[in-house]
């Protein structure tokens, strides 16, 4: 299934970077997904944040076990065949038309704003 998850998200990348905005109505679409959370995520180094996407139900994984996170850039990208977790929050289809309108086209960094003190 992991790996299932993986393939797909690099596959999809292809067809994400050609241009086409395609939708699969037999896909599972993490988007859209319950456990499909967004965080913010600070690279060693960085004064900047960078928003991530993640599994919470731990199904994103790297080889050697570790959780794996991808670009928010990048979330309509990740579908699946099939997930045993899969929790919809609504219509697929237009939730990611929504989604598209302001999601950004490249990882952008941002800074939080700072604590005055008031
Ligand atoms: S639980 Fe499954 S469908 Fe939901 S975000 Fe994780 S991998 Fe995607």
């Amino acid at each position: 299934m992991i790996q299932t998850a993986e393939k797909e998200a690099a596959a999809d990348v292809v067809s994400f970077d050609a241009g086409e905005e395609e939708f699969h109505s037999e896909k599972i679409y993490c988007a859209n997904c319950i456990h499909c959370k967004l965080i913010p995520a600070k690279p060693e180094g960085e004064t900047a944040y960078v928003l991530r996407i993640r599994c919470a139900a731990g199904k994103w994984k790297k080889k050697l076990g570790q959780e794996k996170m991808y670009k928010y850039c990048t979330i309509t990208r990740r579908y699946l065949d099939s997930c045993d977790a899969y929790g919809e929050m609504g219509d697929t289809r237009e939730f990611l038309r929504e989604l598209r309108k302001t999601l950004p086209g490249r990882d952008e960094p941002y800074t939080l704003p700072q604590d005055d003190g008031d």
